[in-house]
């Protein structure tokens, strides 16, 4: 071809030249029919309503749900027809808040020791788990860039739908802050070279890394408000962030058509973040029927990890053994232990987090028991909620143009949502374990790569398991 041949200097041009001079080939894909998937006798959880519709056949064309009805739907004769056999088909599940790059075992040790090829093959694992475990869709919550999005969307390695926020923005000895202790301030780490984590101390610093964030991939921003409860240094009751700061972040994340999620544990901290502007707190502890009241009016959710509330965690190694840290886990347990009851009286838009950061094995189990504790708190049907269409409707805050995947809605099962389904043995209203949950965290036994329970995972339009 011309432009193959053309020496470096005349290259564009000489392909441009090519490509005015010959007309554009007709397409044989646009004039093939897509093809058409329908499962048939199965009865559908549809995201959101606390029924399974009975007798219903689902027709997938494409990478679409194009008709749900119940009984028989017309086909072409070259249609896949799956049989259902009386199971519950639903939405795939949604990840809202996952560290996709971050193995672990601490912050130190990756800062240090891990080079990208380590967080790209942990990256590259932890998506195909993500799949085979049900999820359809996940968000990271700080770390990732768009690589992974254009390695699992191109079919190159298997994954969910990724929406990555690209580098945690966050002050200079807050949650984001991952360098070493003694590291000056602006010095370059490992995590600042990979856009995993930026230092911003200046509402100029917030825009700046906001924007190159979104030039990196991101679909919404990261902003880190609070401290942490396990790291070492940062308090959890730290408020970081002026309300300039934070309000700068959003204002970028605007300009993109998107949002910002924030890491807000404090009462202050999420009264701030949702005044600004922010849609999406994260953990939100400190969660109360007045912060309830602020998020309606503002329309933002909360993602919370339930783990938080175990008891266990204070069993945990790198607690238990570091005084500092057991000291904090202690006092963010007693602050926060109205979170549960609060949710309850006054609920709001609540999704599915994990946030495990660690090996792929024992990611795949505490998201299992993050399912289990949904249920154990929550019951069935505002786990499934929780788990399919309010994650659908959060990641589609990153808007008209910084969403990768506007063609369809998420976690529903609706004419012209996305073809992401799963198919489970049972009814997950009655029996919510069917969707692949563990009741144990630490020392439970390594999961399987997919839950047996979980009969089919499509993710748009694709097949990657069926057992039936
Ligand atoms: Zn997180």
């Amino acid at each position: 071809m011309l432009c193959v041949r053309a020496p470096v200097a005349t290259f564009f041009a000489a392909c441009l030249l090519a490509l005015m001079s010959y007309p554009a080939p007709v397409s044989a894909a646009e004039d093939k029919p897509k093809p058409q998937v329908l499962v048939t006798n199965v009865n559908v959880f549809d995201g959101k309503s606390d029924t399974l519709a009975e007798g219903m056949s689902v027709l997938v064309e494409g990478n679409l749900i194009k008709k749900v009805a119940n009984g028989a739907i017309e086909v072409r004769d070259d249609a896949t027809v799956i049989d259902g056999g009386g199971r519950t088909l639903m939405p795939g599940f949604i990840e809202t808040h996952a560290h996709l790059m971050l193995m672990g075992p601490s912050i130190p040790a990756m800062e240090t020791n891990s080079t990208w090829e380590d967080f790209a093959i942990h990256g590259t694992k932890m998506a195909e788990m993500y799949l085979m475990q049900g999820f359809t869709t996940v968000r990271d919550a700080g770390g990732a860039n768009a690589g992974l999005r254009r390695a699992i969307d191109s079919g190159m390695i298997v994954g969910p739908r990724f929406y990555p926020s690209a580098a945690f923005i966050g002050t200079r000895g807050g949650h984001a802050d991952f360098a070493n202790f003694t590291a000056p301030v602006g010095q370059s780490t490992n995590f600042t070279r990979l856009n995993m984590a930026k230092e911003a101390d200046s509402v100029a610093d917030v825009q700046k890394f906001g924007r190159n964030n979104f030039r990196m991939g991101a679909t919404q921003l990261k902003y880190m408000q609070s401290g942490g409860v396990v790291s070492a240094f940062d308090p959890w009751q730290l408020l970081a962030g002026s309300k300039a700061e934070i309000e700068a972040a959003v204002q970028v994340a605007k300009e993109y058509g998107s949002y910002v999620m924030a890491h807000s544990y404090r009462k202050e901290a999420i009264m701030t973040a949702l005044n600004a502007g922010v849609k999406s707190i994260e953990h939100g502890f400190a969660f109360d029927c007045e912060i309830a009241e602020l998020m309606k009016k503002k329309g933002a959710y909360i993602t919370t990890n339930l783990t938080a509330f175990d008891p266990g965690l204070l069993d945990i190694p790198s607690i238990k053994n570091v005084p500092s840290s057991l000291a904090k886990a202690k006092s963010a347990s007693a602050a926060f232990a109205g979170y549960i009851d609060n949710m309850k009286k006054c609920p709001v838009k609540r999704a599915f987090q994990t946030d495990c950061v660690g090996p792929v094995a024992a990611c795949n189990i505490q998201i299992a028991y993050e399912k289990h504790l949904n249920n154990k708190f929550f019951g069935a049907h505002a786990s499934l909620v929780t788990l399919t269409s309010t994650g659908g409707e959060l990641v589609a805050l990153s808007g008209d143009f910084m969403n990768p995947y506007r063609e369809g809605k998420l976690g529903v099962i609706e004419d012209g949502a996305y073809a992401d389904i799963v198919i489970v043995d049972g009814n997950p209203l009655k029996d919510f374990s069917v969707v692949g949950t563990g009741d144990k965290w630490f020392g439970a036994k390594p999961r399987p790569e997919s839950p047996e329970t979980i009969r089919i995972i499509m993710k748009d339009g694709k097949i990657y398991k069926n057992t039936l």
